[in-house]
């Protein structure tokens, strides 16, 4: 069976596309209503938030995002805006990096879908459309921008909300707005992306829609970070884009997988995780690892060291479960005999090894 999926409607593309975001909210406004701009508060005070085009009974709702959304936060932010009493908001816009664009859908879906966030972790568990909602990255790599998950740590797991309603229904790509990005942070998330190529161009779920975009992706990745560009950051924004489009008909993998383990055990986020899975995983994926290594070493990276050393069983035992809970990450990376080739035994070696 082929997958019939959704992609976001509507896209604005450009520098200074921001300025158009009044326009595009004046067309969902009805008297009345009220919108609630979802900003993370690395924005407080700062220029970006005077230019919010608020309206009526519109608020700016800073999210905190030093650690990765968890479902207890999206429960107590939806809560938040209910207290407010002014009534269910008619959108909701995300502006941020890929946290904040998740904690954005996430609110949108459990403004209308009941119980905690923790209930729909899963694939497409979500019954009953969310509020209107679009996405404003500040930040380029993720590919949430036009992805159908919200990632989320639970009490039990850190799964997604996966479904067509997750998806923005506007997004608004203005370079402009990921110009300040502290250059390590730049560098993590941009090698998001280029993870997402290397593993969906890679793996075994590849077909021609997925290779299309990876291969602009990886592209344009690679004039980003070994080349030298004026219009960078339009060319990041694109790849983030084109690289979440890849993974939406293939998958990522390995690397991915290992990387949820790090992150749901020592809160490690997901660029850097990423990174450091990736680093040594040379025996699945040579030419690209061999590639990062050269991005790193342009852009004078070093990453942290032996993060897993020292912690006890029982901590290691939670993080080789995450990561081997990730079946279809694992079958694309190693095809469909992968529980031969990579035992229990064999995960918890490679996560010792970071
Ligand atoms: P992030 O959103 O966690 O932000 C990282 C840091 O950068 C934060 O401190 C933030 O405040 C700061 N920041 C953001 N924009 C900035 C700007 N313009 N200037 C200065 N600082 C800025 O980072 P990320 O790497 O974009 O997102 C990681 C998250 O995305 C993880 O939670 C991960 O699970 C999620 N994710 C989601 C998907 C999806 O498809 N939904 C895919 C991959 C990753
Ligand atoms: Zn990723």
């Amino acid at each position: 069976m082929y997958r019939n999926f959704a992609i976001v409607p509507r896209i604005i593309f450009g520098r200074g596309s921001f300025n158009q975001l009044a326009d595009i909210l004046k067309q969902r406004r009805t008297p009345g209503g009220h919108m609630v701009f979802v900003m993370d508060d690395v924005f407080q005070g700062k220029a970006l938030e005077k230019r919010m085009p608020l309206a009526g009974k519109d608020y700016v709702l800073p999210v905190n995002v030093d650690d990765e959304p968890k479902t207890s936060y999206i429960d107590k932010l939806v809560a938040g805006i209910k207290a407010k009493g002014r009534g269910v908001p008619e959108g909701i816009i995300g502006i941020g990096g890929g946290s904040t664009l998740d904690i954005a859908k996430a609110v949108s879906l459990l403004l209308t879908n009941p119980g905690s966030a923790a209930d729909y972790q899963g694939w497409d568990l979500i019954t009953t459309p969310g509020v209107y909602k679009v996405g404003i990255p500040t930040l380029s790599g993720t590919g949430a921008e036009i992805s159908r998950t919200t990632v989320l740590t639970g009490p039990e797991k850190k799964l997604g909300i996966n479904s067509d309603f997750t998806l923005y229904d506007q997004i608004v790509l203005d370079p402009e707005l990921i110009a300040g990005v502290p250059r390590e942070q730049w560098f993590y998330t941009g090698m998001d992306c280029y993870i997402h190529d290397v593993e969906s161009l890679t793996g075994s779920f590849i077909n021609e829609f997925s290779r299309s975009y990876g291969e602009k992706s990886i592209e344009l990745c690679r004039q980003v970070f070994l080349e030298d560009h004026d219009n960078r950051d339009d060319k990041l924004m694109m790849a983030s884009y084109f690289g979440g489009m890849s993974i939406a008909y293939s998958q990522v993998g390995a690397c991915h997988a290992l990387s949820y383990g790090l992150s749901f055990v020592l809160g490690v986020h997901h660029g850097i995780g990423c990174c450091i899975a990736f680093n040594q995983r040379e025996e699945f994926y040579p030419e690209g690892v061999a590639e990062f290594k050269k991005m790193m070493k342009k852009h004078d990276i070093s990453l942290p060291q032996h993060i897993t050393a020292g912690l006890s069983d029982e901590k290691m035992e939670v993080m080789t479960t995450v990561a081997l809970g990730l079946v279809p990450l694992w079958e694309n990376c190693l095809g469909p005999d992968w529980k031969q080739l990579m035992p229990r035994e064999r995960v918890r070696q490679l996560l010792a090894r970071m």
